[in-house]
């Protein structure tokens, strides 16, 4: 054992108090070398003063500031600046950081990036993380931070609310979706019971528009083994569930063991939802995991229109919903809800001997009970700050502005000549440049060079995708700041660009 016994008594040598003397003059000094790690409140005005002026410098820019924009460096004048025992100054740092970090790149903050699934990053939320790190609460474990994990616990018991989950259910919040899927795959796994000689003959079902994350967290939960079966699509690229019905049939046919299906609130490439109030049943029937990826568009749920189309979603096992998305929160927030928050526990259950004052004290469920992190950072107050100063309102009018604005562009972009896809679920929308007669590979050309075009122009930032081996571009509304003149600009570059193209 690494311990001694206490010295009842010093030995007065010689030397003694000569070595006390240096240790004291060591301490002094280190504690003088250190003391920039503790500025005082002058200091801490001067500090502030410079890094918000560079927050309000980006913000005021952001009018003007491209979508998407390339440079020669692509932040590479970052390594200029080795970091070393001394420091630069602040006024040094924040040119550096304003120059080769906020400049190159997507710029998820715009109104014009309308690429991939956007969100935004309100400005209640910055502040939020701002007070969560200056007090840095511990918001891992309820017995040293009761406030922070009362507040997690509260924000899950609203959004599972919103889902329409019983008293039951329990949750997390995690960095974002992909590492919430993990969990709740990770928990259907156990809820089942599955052992590594089961994993060859269990399924999982889903569709062919499933997010990747879905097939990564598969593997990383130790279930690569497992059978994915892939359920055809309709014309809207939404499960079918009959052909869902089928699969099962077929599989338990074959001695096989159907034990998770995986829908779609909003898929990634078109924003499709599933029909999740048939697959739920078909979930119940077959007493398979039935869990919602609403990644995207699991927070829609605050409008009529998006209540109908989740329809179903409050009869899954589980959900995903990005407050980093829809929610329009800064990167780095993603929720997972489980109906019956016991298996999530189980899945995630430790002990350690020095966790035994936590353990014993009793009261809420802590965010360590039930996900694989101990440490987090205090999540919950980016989420909690602006939805208890601003209300629901201002997000759910948002998100109703995104879900006309998709339905506006549908129809505009149509009359541009584009071919559109269906009429959006949500607040995404599929086009191509696709004339009659223009064989296939020409017009993947076409359309490929235009969404170089487009990203070059900078003003928007549009991304792609295949569909059927078809090149096809996506907007997506979902910026806080996306609005009807954004939509209009898009528009206007898309006839600009198209033309260019063709020469
Ligand atoms: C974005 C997204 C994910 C992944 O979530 P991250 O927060 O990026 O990790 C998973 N599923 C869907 C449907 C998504 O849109």
């Amino acid at each position: 054992m690494g311990f001694s016994p206490s010295p009842n008594r010093l030995k007065p040598v010689g030397t003694y108090h000569g070595a006390l003397m240096k240790e004291r003059a060591a301490l002094r000094r280190f504690e003088r070398e250190s003391s920039s790690l503790e500025p005082g409140a002058s200091e801490r005005k001067r500090l502030r003063k410079a890094t918000f002026a560079s927050a309000e410098r980006f913000l005021r820019s952001l009018k003007h500031r491209p979508a998407y924009l390339d440079t020669e460096g692509k932040g590479r004048g970052l390594l200029d600046a080795p970091i070393g025992d001394d420091g630069l100054p602040l006024a040094d740092v924040l040119a550096l950081l304003e120059r080769e970090v906020f400049e190159p790149g997507g710029n998820p903050a715009s109104a014009g990036h309308l690429a991939y699934i956007p969100g935004g990053g309100i400005y209640h939320s910055a502040l939020g993380d701002y007070l969560a790190s200056v007090s840095n609460k511990y918001a891992g474990i309820f017995f040293t931070g009761p406030g922070p994990v009362r507040m997690e616990n509260m924000l899950i018991r609203w959004t599972a609310d919103l889902v329409g989950y019983p008293a039951s259910a329990g949750g997390n919040i995690a960095s974002g979706g992909s590492i919430a899927n993990l969990a709740a795959i990770a928990t259907a796994r156990d809820a089942h019971g599955l052992k590594g000689a089961d994993f060859a003959r269990t399924v999982v079902y889903l569709t062919s528009q499933a997010h990747h994350c879905i097939d990564k967290a598969l593997r990383i939960a130790g279930l690569g083994e497992v059978q994915t079966r892939y359920i055809p699509i309709d014309d809207s690229f939404r499960m079918i569930p009959s052909a869902l019905e089928q699969a099962i049939a077929a599989d338990r046919a074959n001695g096989l063991r159907p034990w998770m299906i995986i829908a779609a609130a909003g898929t990634t490439d078109t924003g499709a939802v599933d029909p999740l109030d048939a697959i739920a049943t078909i979930a119940e029937r077959e007493r398979c995991w039935f869990h919602v990826d609403a990644a995207y568009g699991g927070f829609f749920l605050l409008t009529d229109h998006g209540r109908q189309m989740l329809r179903g979603i409050e009869r899954s096992d589980s959900v995903v919903l990005d407050p980093h998305k829809s929610l329009f929160l800064p990167w780095g927030s993603g929720m997972l809800l489980v109906r019956d928050v016991r298996p999530l526990a189980e899945t995630h259950r430790y002990s350690g001997n020095y966790m035994q004052d936590a353990l014993r004290e009793p009261g809420e469920i802590s965010p360590a009970d039930v996900s694989p992190e101990l440490t987090k950072p205090f999540r919950a107050l980016r989420m909690w700050l602006p939805l208890i100063h601003l209300g629901v309102k201002p997000f759910r009018a948002a998100l109703e502005e995104k879900l006309l604005l998709a339905r506006y562009f549908h129809r505009e972009v149509a009359k541009l000549g584009f071919a559109v896809g269906p009429d959006p679920d949500l607040s995404a929308v599929t086009f191509r440049w696709a004339p009659e007669g223009v064989a296939l590979e020409r017009a993947n050309a076409v359309n490929e060079a235009l969404v170089d075009a487009v990203r070059h122009d900078g003003r928007i930032f549009l991304s792609s995708t295949m569909l059927d081996g078809r090149f096809t571009l996506r907007m997506v509304a979902l910026g806080f700041r996306t609005h009807r003149k954004t939509i209009d600009l898009t528009l206007k570059i898309l006839r600009r660009e198209l033309a260019n193209v063709l020469g």
